[in-house]
């Protein structure tokens, strides 16, 4: 995925926004777990982690669908 070309939205077609989600990685980060449980224990850490305890994915929304493209 090229930073320059603004994807289109797999389901209305518009051009998506760029940007980025963070979120706090204080107390684990953020895992991929293919299935939701209780405790969230195990799955595997993604994102780009700063020293300033945040964890940052870059990518695309589309606010409309409220659907992210996120590259970890
Ligand atoms: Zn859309």
């Amino acid at each position: 995925m090229s930073a320059n070309v603004v994807p289109k939205c797999p389901y209305c077609q518009s051009d998506m926004e760029p940007g980025s989600v963070a979120a706090e990685s204080l107390t684990g980060g953020a895992k991929w777990h293919r299935n939701r449980s209780m405790l969230a224990l195990g799955g595997e850490k993604i994102g780009d982690y700063t020293s300033g305890g945040m964890v940052w994915f870059d990518g695309f929304r589309c606010p409309t669908c409220r659907l992210l493209q996120l590259k970890y």
